[in-house]
């Protein structure tokens, strides 16, 4: 069955905010949000999409940081259990386009989450699956990559969106 492109939501929509719920029926519209979300991922060229981008308010990302296209991940109410280390890395986010900054996180992570079967899983991940990890289990709860900003950038990064022409929070 051939997947649809969502439109994505892009900053200052309240959606972005929203927190999650949690997935309880592994069905076919479960299904269908995944495939189209992976396609709406790859087709923005991006290596991660949270639900919420896609106006979906259910505990869902995507994740594919092989730039190839060719390990594509989902992670169904994803939660970090444990974090290691630290690591700063540029990052931006298909919703707030053109813009990217630095953003300190955990170097390593253990994440558990659900298949689209609804079967959990542990995943140990590091370096840049760590890092698209984090910022996408962020926006489950409502979390954007600005939010972790010292003021100083997020004054900057607010600055630039009125530049933009965009509506500030
Ligand atoms: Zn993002």
């Amino acid at each position: 069955m051939a997947s649809t492109i969502l439109p994505i939501r892009c900053y200052p929509d309240p959606i972005l905010r929203t927190k999650t719920t949690i997935v309880e029926d592994f069905n076919r519209s479960l299904h269908t949000l995944l495939d189209n979300m992976a396609h709406t991922m790859y087709q923005a060229e991006g290596i991660g999409l949270a639900a919420p981008q896609v106006g979906e308010i259910r505990r869902v990302c995507v994740v594919d940081v092989s730039r190839e296209g060719l390990e594509l991940q989902e992670f169904i109410n994803p939660q970090i259990i444990a974090r290691e280390g630290s690591a700063s890395g540029e990052e931006g986010c298909l919703s707030i386009p053109e813009y990217r900054d630095k953003v300190d996180r955990s170097a390593k992570i253990v994440v558990k989450a659900q298949d689209r079967k609804g079967q959990f899983f542990e995943l140990e991940a590091s370096n840049l699956l760590a890092v698209c990890l984090q910022h996408e289990i962020d926006h489950l709860d409502g979390i954007l990559f600005i939010d972790h900003l010292s003021r100083l950038k997020r004054e900057l990064f607010k600055r630039w969106a009125l530049k933009q022409g965009w509506q500030l929070e």
